[in-house]
C-alpha cells in the first residue's frame, strides 16, 4: 500500500518548481514523469488489458502527448477530445467513443475520422451507430451500483443484463460487430473485490450469447483506481490481483479481451494545485472554527467536493505546528462554494491570508471542471512540468 509519506515525495518535483517560479494563483502544476510512472505501473500491473486513458480526467496536451508516445490508447466522449487525441498522434484505431450519449451527427464524425470503437446501452443509440457507424465494433455497457465508490458513476449509465443481451443479439442484425461488453464500478473505488460481480455477469452474457451465435470478445473493465487522497488506498497491484482472479474464476481457459479505462488514477497524484489564502474569519465571538477562504473554490476547478466526496490532503507553511478547526470555503460570492464543513478539516493556527498552500493530488478532474468564469475569476491555469 502507497504510504501518504511516498505521495508527498513523488509531488517534490512540483513543490520545487512552486518554490523556484512564483506563478499566480491558483493553478495546476503536472509533472508528467509522475503520469508516466503511473501508466507504467498500472500496465505492468495489468500486462494484458488495453490502456484506454480516460481524456476527461485531464486533457492537457502534453499529457496526452506523453501518453501517445507510451502507445497508451483513449478514452473520448466527444468529438473535441477525439480530435485533442488525434492531435496528440493516436491512430484511430487507438481510439474509443466510449459516452453511450452521442449525437448521430458526432457519431458521422467520429466514423468519418477513423473511429470504430463505440458504447451505447439503449436501442436508439444502437439505430444510431447503425445508421452512421455501420459495421463498427459496439460494446454495451452494464448498470452497475457503485457501492465503495467515493465519486459513483451509478444510475445513469448502462442498461439491465436482460436488456444487454437484446441489444447485443439487435446490434448483429444492424449490420453492427457485437464486440463486448463494459462497465464502470464508480469513481475512487476503494474496495478491490467490486469488479467480482460485475465480472461474473459479463462472462454469464458471454455463454448466453454465445448459445444464441455470437461470440462476444472483449471485457471493458472501465476506471475506478483511485488517487491518494486523505484515506490511504490499496495500491495498484491490489486491484490487479482481485480482477485477474475474478476473470480467472469466471472465465477460465476463455479468456477475454481486457480493456481499462483509468483517469483518476493515472493523472490525480501528479498533480497539485498552488493557492493563496485570502481571508481568514469567524462568525462570532464563541465560535471556535475559522472560516479559511481560499482564491480556489468549486467553481474553479474544485467540483469533486461536492458533498464533500473528495477530501483533498492540504499542505501549508507552517505544517507541524498547533492545529484548530476550519471551514473551507472558495472566493466567489456563493455560498455553495464551500469546499469543507463536516469533514472535520484542521489547519495550522498560525495560517495568515497571503500564505499560499498546495492542495495535493488536484491532478484528476479540475483543470476540467473549472468554469469560464465565474464572477470573474478565471479557469484554472494549467502547467504541465
Ligand atoms: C470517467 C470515465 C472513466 C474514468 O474513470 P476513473 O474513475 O477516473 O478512472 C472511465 N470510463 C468511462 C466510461 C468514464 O466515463
Amino acid at each position: 500500500m502507497p504510504t501518504i509519506d511516498l505521495v508527498q515525495q513523488s509531488h517534490q518535483k512540483i513543490f520545487d518548481y512552486l518554490a523556484n517560479h512564483r506563478l499566480p494563483t491558483p493553478c495546476l502544476v503536472m509533472d508528467l514523469e509522475e503520469v508516466g510512472r503511473n501508466f507504467q505501473a498500472l500496465r505492468s500491473a495489468f500486462p494484458q488489458s488495453h490502456i484506454y486513458y480516460a481524456v476527461k480526467a485531464n486533457p492537457a496536451q502534453q499529457l496526452l502527448n506523453l501518453l501517445v508516445s507510451l502507445d497508451a490508447r483513449f478514452d473520448a466522449a466527444s468529438i473535441p477530445e477525439i480530435q485533442a487525441c488525434l492531435e496528440s498522434g493516436a491512430k484511430p484505431h487507438q481510439i474509443s467513443f466510449g459516452n453511450t450519449i452521442k449525437k448521430a451527427k458526432d457519431i458521422a464524425i467520429a466514423y468519418e475520422l477513423g473511429i470504430r470503437l463505440f458504447a451505447f446501452d439503449s436501442l436508439q443509440e444502437l439505430e444510431k451507430l447503425s445508421r452512421f457507424a455501420p459495421g463498427a465494433q459496439v460494446y454495451c455497457r452494464l448498470l452497475m451500483e457503485c457501492s465503495g465508490a467515493e465519486w459513483p458513476l451509478s444510475r445513469k449509465f448502462g442498461c439491465e443484463i436482460e436488456m444487454a443481451k437484446d441489444l447485443l443479439i439487435c446490434s448483429l442484425n444492424m449490420g453492427l460487430q457485437p464486440y463486448g461488453i463494459s462497465f464502470h464500478v464508480g469513481s475512487q473505488q476503494m474496495d478491490v473485490s467490486q469488479w467480482d460481480r460485475a465480472i461474473g455477469s459479463t462472462a454469464q452474457l458471454f455463454q448466453e450469447l454465445l448459445a444464441a451465435g455470437i461470440e462476444l470478445q472483449m471485457v471493458n473493465m472501465g476506471g475506478g483506481f483511485p488517487g491518494q487522497y486523505r484515506s490511504a488506498v490499496p495500491a495498484v497491484t491490489s486491484y490487479a490481483e482481485a480482477i485477474q482472479a475474478s476473470l480467472d474464476r469466471h472465465f477460465g481457459d476463455s479468456q477475454p479481451i481486457t480493456m481499462l479505462e483509468p483517469g483518476r488514477s493515472l493523472v490525480a497524484d501528479a498533480g497539485v494545485i498552488n493557492t493563496e489564502v485570502v481571508l481568514i474569519s469567524q462568525k462570532s465571538y464563541t465560535e471556535d472554527r475559522r472560516w479559511v477562504f481560499l482564491d480556489i473554490g468549486k467553481f474553479s476547478g474544485l467540483v469533486e467536493t461536492m458533498d464533500e466526496a473528495i477530501k483533498y490532503r492540504i499542505r501549508t507553511p507552517w505544517d507541524g505546528q498547533g492545529y484548530g478547526p476550519v471551514i473551507l470555503a472558495g472566493p466567489t460570492c456563493d455560498s455553495a462554494d464551500i469546499l469543507y464543513d463536516q469533514s472535520d478539516y484542521r489547519l495550522p493556527l498560525n495560517l495568515q491570508p497571503g500564505d499560499q498552500v498546495q492542495i495535493l493530488s488536484t491532478g484528476a478532474y479540475t483543470s476540467t471542471y473549472s468554469s469560464v468564469g465565474f464572477n470573474g475569476f478565471a479557469p484554472l491555469a494549467v502547467y504541465c512540468i
